[in-house]
């Protein structure tokens, strides 16, 4: 049974999720920088986060996480098309983040409208295919020596912004998730055995009472 103070907990945390930020992982390999993103995707309040991998399945690193992937859900996309697509449909603008030359500066950028950061690969960037998908190429600016900083770092320095510009707008002031994602969420997040169960058996979860407390229905 959960207690008093984690409920509270765990709504105050539901009630500041933004479903319209997010991030786009395309190839980030490293399970440490995977990791590190969601950690930072989870401060700035991203409900779910997105990931391209060619292997299929995404690296993780619970160490990094500090089990940050429990709290952003992930949808991984077999392409990079198939993901861009996916977001537009839902009508978040594309940020590809580049060192290119007709990239941006990130504080450009309005990220109070639906907003989906594209980060590449550590070796090899965003690929040209997905940066010709996004709506804007942005950039942080290089003063120094090195030309392009640790992905994960680049995706904070930008999620903290956007993070700066929506506490500014009010956007963390009052829930933004639809009910339905609500209350399916809080499910998940106290009773997480139970809703995997119920899942794989295909049957809906039970409602919860305003202490977290499951009704089960007598018939
Ligand atoms: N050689 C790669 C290139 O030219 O893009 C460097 C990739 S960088 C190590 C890995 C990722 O971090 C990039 O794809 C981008 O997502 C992000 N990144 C790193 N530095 C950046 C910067 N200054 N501005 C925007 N994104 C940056």
């Amino acid at each position: 049974m959960p207690t008093e103070a984690r409920v509270r907990r765990l709504k105050a945390v539901l009630d500041r999720r933004q479903p319209d930020l997010t991030v786009l992982m395309e190839n980030v390999s490293k399970p440490h920088n995977f990791s590190a993103i969601l950690r930072s995707a989870d401060a700035v309040g991203v409900y779910e986060a997105h990931a391209v991998h060619p292997t299929g399945g995404v690296p993780t690193h619970h160490h990094t996480a500090a089990g940050a992937a429990r709290w952003v859900y992930l949808k991984v996309h077999p392409d990079v098309e198939t993901a861009v697509q996916h977001l537009k449909d839902r009508g978040f603008s594309i940020y590809a983040t580049r060192l290119s030359d007709d990239a941006v500066d990130y504080r450009e950028v309005d990220y109070t409208r639906p907003a989906a950061i594209l980060l590449g690969s550590e070796k090899w960037g965003v690929s040209e295919q997905a940066a010709g998908l996004a709506d804007q190429s942005i950039v942080i600016p290089m003063l120094g020596m090195a030309q392009s900083l640790n992905v994960s770092v680049a995706a904070a320095v930008i999620l903290f912004e956007a993070q700066r510009q929506r506490l500014a707008a009010g956007l963390y002031d009052r829930p933004r998730l639809e009910a339905e994602s609500y209350r399916r969420t809080l499910f998940e997040w106290l009773y997480p055995e139970l809703a995997r169960e119920l899942r794989e058996r295909g049957e809906p979860y039970p409602e919860l009472d305003a202490e977290g407390r499951i009704r089960w229905s007598s018939s």
